[in-house]
């Protein structure tokens, strides 16, 4: 796309060129292509009768001798004597009156040249230095798009070939979409409308034009979308919302209509858009800048999506994490009219996306993708694809020719907790860390109904200097209040232990402590777990999806209140602090016993956890 701006650009310089040069070529051939001799030697030889002719040009004269003479030539550096045919000379400044007469006399032609460039190169050359500036301008104007750096110079209205790939055919099915059951069923009627349009016209059925897939980041939208495409064997358009916001007003809005055109023409088709609520946020409601530009691409979609007539094979899919904050228009029929819930795959799903991705890799007989499914509640397809990649790469470092459990349990640590990280730690800190994580595996251990603990570690992984990796037995989509309250205690748990072994606190809590101030905050004020306060709900402020940070919010409740709810969060953190603090006082042999063996171990897995707090049978 680059060309479309370079091409008229290298052809104007390269005219300009080839004109100086021609130019400078004829202007150089008619005055200039014979020895210099001297004014005096010029005036001489006509004097001499020896000059048939010249040709002035300003005030230098060329011409041609009669016969041949003897010159000195010494402009290349050493003087050279040679014949001369033809020459040149320079007329002095002073006025030479009787030169026209001599000449006239002798009978000698003479031709002046005019001394102005042709039009042409002066205007060209009058163009120039705004070519450069525009050219420079072009540049800095691209670079500021901060765009990847291929699609540097590209028309400003076009989506783009980078952007979407017009003509392509998915060779995706819903084969390689694992699970979704419920969303590849509602898609299946989109799938016979592609196929065989006419049928569905023909009985003058109304199929929905456009498909919002709703779920967050990584659950397989876009797999979905391609495999929908794939089913039907049409063209897959896609193209990321954010790409059409640029920095000037009415980009966006030509990006659109460039990109509904080309799905027209390659009907039956598929555009598929990726982060819609990038540019369907509610109008209105924008932040700062840019607000403009992304309600004329939202009109601009939202013009292009009513505009189709009911023979156009083309349907939209849109994809998004934020349904809450798309424009209603967006919703209305006849555009996003149709939803289909994507959400976090449960177990048995994470199998059979395991089973997917496993496909062309070698496994061991020993594994069983059942177990590491179970062991990942809460991760996307992606995740899981990511798991499975990283098991692999490290089998081939281990030059081992199938993928085993160890490789996969592996692959999900470093996933689920972040790489290992090598970094240097005193004595001192290795201790606090032990017996930071001793107290959360403690707590954790000894409280009911809490997650077994998976797997507790000191190795540095991600931001922590040490894990405590608890894991439900399956997943869960209710909590109950004690359940919360027990998981404050465990994440407490770890600050508990430092106070009552160092008398001291560090400052590897923080993590925990934001978690909890968030959990408790919630349970408060979101699910209306306190007794003082009762089933109400309050905002205190969300947090805003595109700052990452709160924003402040008119407040619906009285100082009063808003007291109240301080006072029961902080009652709920204290509630869960004593638990822990009962337990970690009260078993304080078994603490030193953890931390001991995590100093030595570093990691501790379930099994070795239950054996040394001698729960081995029990529990
Ligand atoms: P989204 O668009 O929701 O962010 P993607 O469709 O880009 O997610 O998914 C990323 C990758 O995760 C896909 O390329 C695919 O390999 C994998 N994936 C996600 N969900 C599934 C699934 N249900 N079955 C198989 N693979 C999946
Ligand atoms: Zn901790």
């Amino acid at each position: 796309m680059g060309q479309s701006v370079w091409k008229p650009m290298i052809w104007i310089f390269a005219l300009i060129i080839a004109f100086n040069f021609m130019y400078a070529f004829f202007a150089r051939q008619s005055v200039d292509s014979g020895a210099p001799v001297s004014y005096s030697r010029f005036k001489d030889e006509l004097a001499a009768d020896n000059i048939t002719k010249i040709s002035i040009k300003g005030n230098s004269i060329s011409g041609e001798f009669r016969k041949k003479v003897t010159v000195t030539d010494s402009s290349s550096g050493k003087p050279v004597t040679r014949e001369a045919a033809r020459f040149t000379t320079i007329k002095p400044a002073i006025e030479d009156a009787s030169l026209m007469a001599d000449l006239q006399a002798r009978k000698v032609d003479v031709t002046a040249v005019t001394t102005e460039t042709s039009p042409l190169v002066s205007g060209l050359l009058y163009l120039l230095p705004w070519i450069l500036i525009i050219g420079v301008w072009w540049l800095v104007m691209r670079g500021m798009r901060g765009q990847n750096p291929g699609a540097m110079m590209g028309g400003f209205s076009k989506s783009g070939a980078q952007m979407y790939t017009p003509g392509e055919k998915s060779k995706v099915t819903f084969d390689d979409v694992a699970g979704m059951e419920n969303a590849k069923l509602e898609l299946k009627e989109i799938v016979d409308y592609l196929q065989d349009p006419k049928k569905f016209q023909q009985i003058g059925g109304k199929v929905p034009k456009g498909v919002l897939l709703v779920g967050p980041p990584g659950t397989g939208k876009t797999l979905l979308a391609r495999a929908v495409a794939g089913e039907a064997g049409v063209t897959f358009l896609s193209i990321s919302a954010s790409q059409f916001i640029e920095m000037f007003v009415g980009v966006g809005a030509g990006r659109v209509r460039d990109l509904f055109a080309t799905a027209k023409k390659s009907a039956p088709s598929i555009i598929f858009i990726d982060e819609l609520d990038a540019v369907g946020r509610s109008r209105g409601a924008g932040l700062g800048g840019g607000h403009d530009e992304r309600e004329q691409t939202l009109n601009q979609l939202l013009s292009e999506m009513d505009g189709f007539d009911p023979h156009d094979e083309v349907i939209v899919m849109a994809a998004t994490n934020r349904p809450d904050v798309l424009d209603a228009a967006l919703l209305r029929p006849g555009r996003f009219d149709r939803h289909v819930v994507v959400d976090r795959p449960d177990w048995r799903d994470r199998e059979k996306i395991l089973q997917v991705h496993t496909r062309k890799i070698p496994l061991d007989k020993d594994v069983v993708l059942a177990v590491i499914a179970r062991g990942t509640p809460g991760m996307t397809g992606a995740d899981l694809e990511n798991l499975v990649n990283e098991a692999a790469i490290l089998a081939a470092r281990q030059n081992s020719s199938t993928v085993t459990m160890y490789h996969l349990e592996q692959a999900k640590d470093k996933v689920l907790m972040g790489g290992e990280r090598k970094m240097y730690i005193t004595e001192q800190e290795k201790r606090i860390t032990a017996y930071h994580e001793a107290g959360h595996t403690l707590v954790a251990k000894l409280l009911p109904g809490t997650d077994p603990v998976h797997k507790v570690t000191i190795i540095p992984r991600g931001q922590a200097l040490g894990v405590t990796q608890q894991l439900p037995e399956d997943d869960r989509y209710h909590y109950s209040k004690t359940y919360l309250v027990n998981r404050l205690s465990v994440a407490l748990g770890g600050r508990v232990a430092e106070r009552t072994v160092f008398g001291d606190l560090s400052t590897g809590a923080q993590n925990d402590l934001k978690m909890v101030n968030e959990l408790a905050e919630k349970m408060v004020c979101v699910w209306g777990m306190s007794d003082k306060i009762g089933a109400m709900t309050f905002h205190r402020g969300e947090e805003h999806p595109f700052l990452g940070r709160k924003l402040a919010e008119e407040k619906t409740f009285s100082e009063q209140m808003a007291w109240l709810i301080d006072q029961e969060i902080s009652a709920v953190i204290r509630q869960a602090e004593v638990k822990a603090e009962e337990i970690i006082a009260g078993n304080r042999d078994k603490l030193d016993v953890l931390a001991e063996a995590l100093i030595d171990e570093e990691t501790l897995d379930g099994k070795r956890i239950d054996q040394l707090l001698g729960l081995d049978n029990g529990q």
